[in-house]
């Protein structure tokens, strides 16, 4: 395939509905990382830019905040309906901008479409509650349970899945009734910016704020500003610890999506045909750039050689490839920052005793030299307690940990700071089931990994995160609950 030149020269941020540049004229430049060519430019959002954009939510929300459930809903629905109209082209810039292959690309501007549909669904869903409070203390009440929306939000998103995550915050916004200030990664902004000209036209100005710029500096000034109401972030431990603080210096709640370092548990009676492609699904996909990813391959003992064996010839005929390219398998990183971090891992786990079974280098073969590609890697020999083990490397290296029994990798598996998600391979339906509830972790699969339809709930537990996205759920994390509460007696209290 062909790369189309489907994307601007330069990018504009939206502010109060209007297409701006930064208030001090400054910009930031955008590479491929697979071939090193610059794409685009997009405005270094400044202190005072946040605060117009904050002040613009607030205006917009004085009247968005009453606008009727059906409204958002069709809002919703021609959202997603754009995004389909468009997704060759978000495809192809979420692949030029982040070096994923086209074929997951696609995939992710479809989930992101659905994601829009699922939150359009929720919305008419919504119920507020009323009933009767009849009791010898309080009286005969009516009461009224009404969601109200919290308010202007600030929103920090990653760059591994730039339009996904994107999906995944902006949606329920607009089906709670609040107004946001959406800030994506330096690394990643195009395919939001992009979105940004196709939701301008549909959503009321100032409903959705779009800055960009780098963390330290523009998103430091959405963890400072004043005047949200709640924040949420997905991005990193470290920097969820810096947004939770900020939230708590204001009082106001903040949603977290962090990092993992979750469990693939293959169980010797699993079904080998889709095993292997199990754990090549948990560590490749989007380059293993997972929060998700299944980075710890735990094999029960007596199947260990042969799926160790046959997962390191896999490993062999993945096609590393061009992310433009149709038959792409795995694209490049999706930067030189993160390619050293992923070889500085390797290095650490051969210095830990580690041995590389397959890969555990950069690719360089051909067209491949310009980029930041890295051969899809196995450490065998691991020890849970390694640092290879523990900490996340975030690329395609996965660990391969032997295990006796079922308490044996349910007691490994747990033992980490994170709890994000998890995947049990086995054909016993009682032993899935008793794997997956002893899992310290938001997400378990069993017998596959990594899907994540709107509708299924995800989030972390322990250094994982806070809160649940994909699920109707998020909507409480966005509102505010208010009691209306109504006397239907005829007489005073008579205490006075
Ligand atoms: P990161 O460094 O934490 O960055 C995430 C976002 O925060 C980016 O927009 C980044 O901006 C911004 N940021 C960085 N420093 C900031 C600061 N001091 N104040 C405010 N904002 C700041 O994470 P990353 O390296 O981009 O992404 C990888 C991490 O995200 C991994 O740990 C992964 O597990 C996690 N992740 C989790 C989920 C989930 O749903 N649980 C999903 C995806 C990724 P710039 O990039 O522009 O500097
Ligand atoms: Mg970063």
């Amino acid at each position: 395939m062909e790369v189309q030149k489907v994307w601007d020269d330069s990018y504009k941020m939206l502010i109060g509905g209007k297409f701006v540049d930064a208030s001090d004229g400054k910009t930031i430049k955008s590479y491929c990382p697979a071939d090193g060519e610059l794409l685009a430019s997009f405005p270094e959002a400044t202190k005072e830019d946040v605060d117009t954009a904050v002040k613009a939510a607030w205006k917009a929300f004085e009247s968005w905040k009453n606008v009727s459930a059906a409204e958002r809903q069709d809002i919703l629905m021609k959202i997603a309906d754009a995004i389909d109209a468009n997704k060759q082209k978000l495809a192809m810039i979420e692949t030029m901008d982040n070096g994923k292959p086209i074929r997951e690309s696609m995939g992710d501007i479809m989930l992101g479409a659905d994601h829009f549909r699922y939150f359009a669904g929720v919305v008419r869903s919504e119920e507020d509650q009323a009933s009767i409070i009849n009791d010898p203390g309080s009286g005969n009440n009516l009461s009224i349970i009404l969601r109200e929306p919290i308010g202007v939000v600030g929103q920090i998103i990653p760059w591994n899945f730039p339009f996904l995550m994107a999906a995944w915050k902006l949606a329920p916004v607009i089906a709670a009734g609040c107004c946001t200030v959406i800030k994506p990664s330096n690394y990643t902004s195009l395919s939001l910016l992009e979105l940004a000209k196709l939701i301008a036209p549909i959503v009321p100005p100032g409903v959705i704020n779009i800055v960009t710029g780098r963390g330290s500096t523009t998103g430091q000034y959405l963890l400072d500003h004043p005047d949200f109401r709640k924040l949420a972030f997905t991005g990193s431990t470290e920097v969820g610890y810096s947004v939770s603080e900020a939230a708590t210096k204001k009082l106001i709640p903040a949603t977290l999506e962090l990092g993992g370092k979750s469990a693939n548990i293959f169980f010797s009676d699993c079904n080998w045909r889709k095993a292997i492609d199990g754990a090549e699904m948990g560590i490749l996909y989007n380059q293993g750039q997972v929060c998700c990813a299944g980075s710890r391959i735990f094999v029960q003992e007596d199947i260990y050689d042969k799926f160790v064996a046959e997962l390191v010839e896999a490993f062999k005929k993945v096609k590393v490839g061009l992310p433009w390219e149709h038959d792409t398998q795995m694209g490049s990183q999706v930067s030189q920052e993160q390619l050293d971090k992923i070889l500085s891992y390797v290095e650490i786990g051969k210095k830990e005793g580690a041995k590389v079974a397959v890969g555990g280098e950069r690719n360089t073969e051909g067209p491949l030299a310009k980029g930041f590609f890295m051969k899809p890697t196995l450490l065998i020999d691991v020890d849970n307690k390694m640092r290879v083990a523990q900490e996340e490397i975030f690329g395609p290296v996965a660990c391969v940990i032997k295990f006796k029994n079922e308490e044996d990798a349910i007691a490994m598996a747990n033992d980490t700071q994170y709890g994000l998600a998890g995947a049990v391979w086995t054909q016993d339906i009682n032993r899935a089931i008793r794997v997956a509830r002893g899992i310290e972790a938001g997400k378990v699969w069993v017998n596959q990994y990594n899907n994540l339809p709107a509708g299924t709930p995800f989030g972390g537990y322990k250094k994982s995160g806070i809160g649940r996205e994909t699920h109707k759920m998020i909507i409480d994390e966005y509102s505010e609950i208010k009691n209306i509460f109504i006397s239907l007696d005829e007489n005073p209290t008579g205490l006075y």
